[in-house]
Parts: C-alpha cells; structure tokens; sequence
C-alpha cells in the first residue's frame, strides 16, 4: 500500500500546522510521499510565500530594493524551524537564493524557492528523504509534464524510500526552472502518485472536501462524501473550486483514488474522487442523487430564428463556422424547431458582437437575430438522474415560488447535470434554491 500526500499551503503556514501534518504522516505507515506548497496565509490578512516571492522578483526588474520583502520571507521559514528545533541550515539556502537574485534569477525559479524551503524544512522534521522535484520532473519546451521521462525517474528515486518533494515546479531540458500556473502543486501530487501508481492521491487542505455548494452563497454548504471524475469537471467547470483544473487527469488516466482531506480535523474523511462508484459505494438514500451545484455568470445568447431552418442543410454548420471564426467557444446550443441559440462567455462576444451579426445576416439571412446578454448558468450536477422524472417539475416548481425565471433549461445527455440559464441578477438566489430543494 502506497499513499502520496499534498498539503496545501495552509497546512504549512506555520510550525503548529506542521505538527499536524506530522500527525497526519505519522498514522499511516503508508504515507510515504509527501508533496508540500509553499508557507501560505496564517491568518485573513497574512501574505503567501510565492506572492511575496513574485513580488521580490518584480522589485528586482524595477530596481527597487526587495530587501524587507524578502526579509519576511526569511523570516516565515526561519520561525517555523526555530519553533520545531529542527538543525537545517536554512541560512545558508537564504544566501543562496539572495546571491542568485542578485545574478538574475528567472522569476520561476524564484517563485519556485517557496515550495523549495517548505520541503526542506518538512523533509527535516519528518526524518524523510528530500528529493527536489528538478530531479524527476521535466517539462517540455511547450510546458507540458514529460511524463514518459518524469515518471520513470520518480519510480527510481523513491523506491523503497520516505519522501518529501517540493510541489509547483520541475525542470526544463535545458535546466531551467518551470513552474505549473498558480496553484499548481496539487498537479506535482498527482504526477508522484500517477508516477508511483499510488493507492491513493490524498490532497490535505483547509476543507473537509469539495463542498456541495459556493460556501460564499450558501451557508455552510455540506461536503460532497463521493464524486466522479466526469461529475467533478463539470463542478468545476460551473466554477466550483478547490483543485487545481489539470490535477485530475494524471490520476484519472490510472483509476487512483483522490481523496481531499482536512489538515484541521484528519478524521474527517472528506471528500473521494473516483472513475465510478458500485452501487453499495454509494447507497441511494432517495435524496443524494445531487451531487453538487455549481453555476457561472457572464454568458450572452445569441439567438438566430428563419423559418424552415431546421430543415435547411448545412445552416448549422455555417452558423457555428461563423463562432468558430471568430474564436469563440459555444458553451451550450439550447434550441427549437426555426431558432437556434448559442450560449457563450458574454465578455468575448463583446468584442466581435458586431462581426458576428453581420456575418450572420449575411451568410444566414435570418429573420431575426436576438442578443441576450447576463445570463447565468446554474447547474445541478449528479450521477444518477436518469428515471427521474420528479427533478425538472422540482426545479420549475421551486424556481417559480422565489419569481426567478427560467432563461433556458437542458439536461446532459448522459444525465449527469441539469443546466438552468437564470437571469444575471437571479444567480445566487438560483443556487440557493437548487441547493434548498436538493439538499436540505
Ligand atoms: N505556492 C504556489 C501558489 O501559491 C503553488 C501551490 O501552492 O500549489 O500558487
């Protein structure tokens, strides 16, 4: 059995939320790999380690003296080992990446030295290996994971052993430093699990799981226990958000559970993330069919009716041809027998609106063409919704009785989401009462 853990920055803020990982490691003899982000915030108004680290790199571009940023910095790491008594001499690693600043050290890799210090540090007290990510994790030019190399590498290197690597960041062929986009450590998790074909991807943070619901519009929303890889791409899609959006993929392609677990309160089992779920996985309880509900705002429909369109070969093509022109991605195409409608991000029609109608007059020419802008899609996301002819009625009838009204309705084909267009200004009520009428 071989577990590999992430923990987010907020598990490693300080020298207490250390001793909590420590716990956690220390109860499982399987917990072998250990990914670390770097020191996040300790409190509301507290600062992350790579925010200050970019800022320092943007003080040295501007020549402004970065020295109390990085002050801080030092400071962050060089607490947290005094307050543990741990012997790494992280003076002298400060003097390294100060003299390497001053001889024009790329921006990633200084973004990188957060992750860097982190792991040293916990690598230290653990008692495990230190093994930095430069070591196994390459990138191509293109900045995709080279993984026919990374993973081979991993698998050697940690044969055996107890680990600590440092998360967001690999090398270059050439060497150089390369970081994932922000947030990016949750995917070095999943690359040493995919790599190690892992038992178990367990990403430690501050929540007890993906939440069922925004907790800024729904109060105390509760965790989601199980949820599939499919379901969770349309959670976050719909802008549910707690991994980073390329870390399912390493897993998924292995079938390796991911399992988000709460550094705070470890007994928690939080929230696993699957391929599928047998039936007595998740028992039907009659109610938990939802398995979330997510939504997003800014969307425009551009709405096109002629009669005897749907009959009229080839109008379709022309019509998406014309979005596809222009760059625009058509998120949802909702429509009736003479109307097609076009669902897409309200903000990049903006800029093109005028080319796209025109082009639609002209190559089209319907009898109407209609702009709807600040629509918001709500979501309801769940396995099993298929034979269940109560949900629509449910929504319709829930909806109606808060006066929000209904822009457009379409259910997935493999039923695993309704999607309500709401809207702008109904967008939350609208989550509220999905949530209300599914979960409560
Ligand atoms: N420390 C990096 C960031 O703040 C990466 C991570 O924490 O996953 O984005």
């Amino acid at each position: 059995m071989l577990k590999v853990l992430k923990f987010g920055g907020s598990s490693m803020a300080n020298a207490a939320q250390y001793a909590k990982v420590k716990a956690i490691v220390e109860a499982d003899a399987s917990r072998s790999v250990v990914i670390v982000s770097a020191a996040g915030k300790r409190s509301r108004d507290d600062h992350k380690v790579t925010d200050l680290l970019y800022l320092c790199h943007a003080h040295m571009k501007y020549g402004v003296s970065c020295d109390s940023v990085f002050g801080m910095i030092s400071q962050r790491y060089l607490e947290i080992r005094d307050a543990l008594g741990l012997k790494t001499d992280l003076e002298a690693e400060l003097a390294r990446i100060r003299a390497d600043m001053e001889n024009g050290m790329t921006e990633a890799a200084l973004a990188s030295r957060g992750e860097y210090l982190s792991a040293l540090l916990m690598a230290d007290y653990l008692g495990f290996e230190f093994v930095d990510a430069t070591r196994w994790l390459r990138f191509r030019m293109d900045g995709s994971v080279d993984c026919d190399c990374s993973y081979p590498a991993l698998r050697e290197i940690a044969a055996g052993r107890k680990i600590v690597i440092p998360g967001f960041y690999g090398a270059m062929a050439d060497g150089g430093i390369r970081t994932f986009s922000r947030g990016g450590s949750d995917i070095t998790g999943a690359l040493a699990a995919a790599a190690l074909d892992a038992d178990v991807y367990e990403n430690w943070t501050d929540v007890s799981g993906i939440l069922m619901a925004d907790p800024r519009i729904v109060d105390n929303p509760e965790p989601i226990p199980r949820v599939t890889y499919t379901e969770l791409r349309e959670l976050s899609y719909l802008g549910a958000q707690v991994l980073h959006e390329d870390t399912i993929f390493p897993v998924a392609e292995k079938n390796i559970p991911l399992n988000i677990r709460n550094t705070n309160d470890p007994a928690h089992p939080g929230t696993i993330i699957k391929e599928r779920f047998d039936e007595d996985e998740s028992p039907d309880d009659g109610r938990r069919f939802i398995t979330g509900i997510a939504g997003k705002k800014d969307y425009s429909v551009v709405s096109i009716s002629k009669r005897g369109l749907s009959s009229e070969i080839g109008a379709i093509r022309k019509l998406l041809e014309i979005f596809e022109a222009h760059g625009l991605a058509v998120e949802y195409t909702p429509n009736g027998i003479d109307t097609f409608s076009l669902v897409v991000s309200g903000s990049k029609l903006e800029k093109v609106q005028h080319s796209i109608v025109a082009q639609l007059q002209e190559k089209l020419n319907p009898d109407e063409i209609q702009v709807t802008k600040d629509l918001a899609i709500v979501a309801a996301v769940g396995r099993r919704m298929a034979n269940r002819p109560e949900i629509p009625g449910k929504i319709f009838s829930a909806l109606g009785r808060e006066g929000i009204n209904i822009r457009l309705i379409s259910q997935g084909p493999w039923e695993v989401n309704v999607i309500l267009g709401v809207e702008g200004k109904d967008f939350a009520a609208a989550v509220r009462v999905l949530y209300d009428s599914f979960v409560k």
